[in-house]
């Protein structure tokens, strides 16, 4: 497919809130994300899960505008988040659009990445004053509120260093959400955790899932975790979807002999 070929917008009805349309992702000779089709729905909550190298952090990443795409596009909202109109026709978007762009996207790594010169608050604050150009005193309720909501309010004027991971983790859940994203990413967030905090991560993200109508796409080795909280699962193969599925249908009944082993390796 040319680029002429990929809709300046995705037409009314058919406007997912993430589409990634025919994405291909190369790293040299060694191709990551095969001629990806994957969309997720406004409200959604997508898990993606396979082996190591089977392209499911590199699909993240894409999201965040981190990578050069090699082939494709990707829609957020049904505008080109890649990509950019130039007489007609899309071309690969200049750092600007892009900068623009990523501020749609909200993200939590498994490291994560507070300021460590700034307090719970000053960190959830930054952004919306900063990039969105919020007044103080409409972030701060806003980030006083986010951080009401994954209980980290009487920690607000703590530094990062004083936080436990999970607690830093929380604030950085809160931060994300401070910028009003359209999609948020969870990346392995609790890998980097003790056991006995990542129940308090998790619940968050639960919560998250339960109350409000976010779109999200994570993605996690905590098979029980995924199962629990996904709308769907996508399992991933070699930078390709495999299979996928509600959560009941892929992890009790998988079709596919690759999704199969994987499950019964991991179990
Ligand atoms: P997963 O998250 O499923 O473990 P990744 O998306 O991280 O997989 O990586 C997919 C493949 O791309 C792996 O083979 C990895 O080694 C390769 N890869 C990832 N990032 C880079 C990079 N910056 N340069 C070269 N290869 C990379």
């Amino acid at each position: 497919m040319d680029l002429s070929d990929y809709p300046l917008e995705l037409p009314e009805g058919d406007r997912p809130m993430v589409r990634f349309m025919n994405v291909t992702k190369r790293y040299g000779t060694l191709t990551v994300l095969d001629r990806l089709d994957l969309d997720v729905a406004e409200g959604e909550m997508v898990t993606v899960i396979g082996p190591s190298g089977s392209g499911k952090t590199t699909v993240l990443r894409m999201l965040m505008t981190l990578e050069t795409i090699n082939g494709g596009v990707i829609y957020v909202d049904g505008k080109p988040l890649t990509h950019m109109e130039k007489g007609g026709k899309l071309v690969p978007a200049n750092e600007r659009y892009l900068r623009k762009a990523r501020s749609s996207i909200g993200m939590c790594f498994q490291h994560f990445n507070l300021f460590p010169h700034m307090t719970a608050l000053q960190n959830c604050m930054e952004g919306p004053v900063q990039v969105l150009g919020m007044s103080k005193s409409e972030a701060r309720a806003r980030s006083e509120e986010l951080l009401e909501m994954v209980g980290m309010i009487d920690k607000k004027d703590q530094h990062p260093s004083r936080l436990s991971g999970g607690q830093q983790q929380r604030v950085a859940i809160a931060r994300a959400l401070a910028m009003r994203p359209k999609v948020m990413l969870f990346d392995e967030v609790t890998s980097a955790l003790d056991p006995e905090v990542i129940g308090e991560v998790t619940n968050v993200i639960r919560q998250l899932v339960a109350e409000h109508n976010l779109t999200m796409l994570m993605v996690t080795h905590q098979m029980g975790f995924a199962r629990d909280i996904s709308d769907r699962i996508c399992f991933f193969y070699q930078g390709k979807i495999e299979e996928e599925g509600p959560p009941e249908q892929l992890f009790e009944t998988p079709q596919k002999e690759r999704t199969q082993q994987f499950l019964s390796a991991v179990k």
